[in-house]
């Protein structure tokens, strides 16, 4: 964590990348993290801002081709990101974000560069995958199976500096293979909008990432056990 005792989350870009509800990431964290008496502030940072490079843990969303592209064209220029990762910052990049982690994505039929912070890109697949989405989540993360709906155009080719997040149960994810990427403390994933509403475990990860805890206090996960458990059936466990 900072120097300061209060833990900062940056929502990269609301105005740019937010369709499928992806604020509920910030609330989840910034609840997570008060559940277990961590002070936490949430910082809504829009593309006409400059992004701050000392916050701990950052969300990027998903979105459409257009402002994914104009929110990379941002993003390298502003240059905030980049030292934050640098410095060992947490991320959680969903779908549009994550795809612009990369070095390069397909927007509306072009190819344009990524922030080049995760080894992975990303081409246009010959469908769009839409639907449930289910993985096992690499076994050195210690984390439960991957939840989540996903509903992209694009498709995720990983190099070796990243590892995948999860192979794929049920779903497309990057390739029908494997699903997401991380790399440090830095986490993609297909499972778009709210994912951190599925996969608690997920969020309480990043929370440990960024204030170097081994674990967290428990917390009554009854309502998130029983959504899992749904989604999942949904998915055909
Ligand atoms: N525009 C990207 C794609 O279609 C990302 C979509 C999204 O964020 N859901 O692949």
């Amino acid at each position: 964590m900072s120097s300061e005792s209060t833990l900062r989350i940056v929502w990269i870009y609301p105005d740019l990348l937010s369709t499928y509800g992806d604020r509920g990431n910030m609330l989840i964290l910034t609840r997570r993290a008060a559940m277990r008496g961590i002070p936490a502030e949430a910082y809504e940072i829009r593309s006409d801002q400059p992004m701050p490079s000392s916050a701990d843990i950052y969300l990027i969303g998903g979105g459409e081709d257009g402002p994914q592209a104009l929110a990379a064209q941002r993003l390298i220029a502003d240059g905030g990101l980049h030292r934050a990762v640098n410095q060992g910052a947490a991320v959680l990049a969903i779908c549009a974000g994550y795809q612009l982690f990369g070095h390069s994505f397909f927007a509306k039929g072009s190819k344009c560069p990524g922030l080049g912070l995760l080894d992975l890109h990303s081409d246009r697949g010959e469908t769009r995958a839409v639907g449930e989405l289910r993985g096992d989540i690499d076994p050195r993360l210690g984390l439960p199976p991957l939840t989540g709906f996903e509903n992209h155009g694009g498709r995720t080719h990983l190099g070796p500096g990243v590892s995948p997040l999860a192979r794929v149960t049920a779903g497309i994810g990057n390739d029908t293979q494997t699903e997401g990427a991380w790399h440090g403390k830095i986490l993609g994933t297909y499972s778009h909008g709210p994912a951190l509403a599925r996969n608690p475990a997920i969020a309480d990860l990043l929370l440990r990432w960024a204030i170097g805890a081994d674990s967290l206090s428990p917390v009554d996960d009854t309502w998130p056990d029983r959504l899992r458990s749904e989604r999942l059936a949904a998915a055909g466990a």
